[in-house]
């Protein structure tokens, strides 16, 4: 069977070359597409699903989940260096549940007043529970930062600490969290879209993507789409203090191959790293370096692993 990836390739990339909207200045392939509105303006877009069962548990508290689902969207305009304008929301539910409602809009509203993203627009309709948020931002024109930018001698920087939202999924359950296993939990229910970060990126930043599938996969796009390497040196992953007390020794393979963080992963020359505004360079951490070649290197101190890039892929897991 075609995986994810092969398949909306196969089938509709071909699609991006039948209209002919010159405007159109990035189709798919990135984190959102990017479309030119002005002179010196362009917008910058990109469509999130949400299935119940998949990427979310079934009967996940709504309120939760109102703020989730915005987050996962948003972070894909924090990955273009986007500022956030608006959303639309395409809702398929099952009942019309009014206290699901209302919690579940109460999350959103908490998120979009913390993003910055008024609702637009969107459709409301019955069947299995989906929810489906396209965002809009914007930069100004030609600014947005590309997966396809990174250059070779590039360090390669992560924002924040990675892996807890992973370690959460086996605490799901858990009635009476301690404190390790509520800080995971908040990552995973509560992630904050480093829009403000990716922003700041503009000017700086070679490439930039979200860890939504894992660093492993969400770097591999990032040297597909720029024809490059990288060697990660694993002693420099960012584990928080939880994840290093609940998991011990599994933290680092959790923050290379776990999904769901919402961080960014980015690319910057040396000499820019240099001359970066401290404030930025104090929410990232140097994991590597991008080199000449394919795929990932990990350095383990006494042995190093070369990886393809996998991660999570809707037709074959
Ligand atoms: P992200 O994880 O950043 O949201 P995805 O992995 O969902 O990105 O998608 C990868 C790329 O493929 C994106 O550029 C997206 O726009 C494009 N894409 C996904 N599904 C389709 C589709 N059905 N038709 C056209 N493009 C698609
Ligand atoms: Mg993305």
């Amino acid at each position: 069977m075609m995986g994810e990836f092969e398949l909306i390739r196969h089938y509709f990339f071909p699609i991006a070359e039948v209209g002919n909207a010159s405007s159109v200045l990035l189709g798919p392939g990135d984190d959102c597409a990017i479309q030119r509105i002005g002179p010196d303006l362009d917008l910058v877009f990109s469509v999130d699903a949400l299935v119940e069962g998949v990427h979310f548990p079934h009967h996940y508290d709504p309120e939760k989940l109102g703020w989730r689902s915005l987050a996962v969207a948003a972070s894909d305009l924090a990955a273009m260096g986007a500022d956030p304008v608006c959303f639309t929301l395409a809702l398929t539910l099952p009942d019309a549940n009014p206290d699901w409602l209302s919690a579940y809009a109460r999350g959103l509203a908490s998120a979009a007043r913390r993003f910055g993203l008024s609702l637009a627009g969107g459709d409301t309709t019955r069947g299995p529970l989906t929810l489906s948020m396209q965002v809009h931002g914007t930069v100004p024109k030609g600014e947005a930062i590309l997966r396809s930018g990174a250059q070779v001698g590039d360090c390669i920087c992560v924002s924040g600490t990675l892996g807890e939202a992973g370690a959460a999924l086996d605490h799901l359950e858990n009635d009476s969290p301690g404190p390790e296993v509520q800080a995971v939990l908040r990552k995973y229910h509560f992630p904050e879209p480093r829009l403000a970060l990716g922003t700041a990126l503009r000017g700086f930043a070679t490439a930039a993507v979200d860890v939504s599938d894992g660093l492993v996969a969400d770097l591999g796009h990032i040297l597909e789409a720029s024809g490059v390497a990288a060697s990660i040196d694993a002693s420099r992953l960012p584990l928080s203090q939880h994840l290093k007390r609940l998991v011990g020794q599994s933290a680092a393979g959790l923050a290379l191959n776990a999904g769901d963080d919402y961080e960014l992963c980015v690319t910057v020359p040396p000499q820019v790293w240099a001359i970066l505004p401290e404030k930025i360079r104090r929410e990232l951490t140097v994991i590597g370096e991008v080199v000449a070649g394919e795929g990932v290197t990990i350095d383990w101190g006494d042995h190093t692993e070369n990886l393809s890039a996998g991660g999570y892929d809707h037709f074959r897991n």
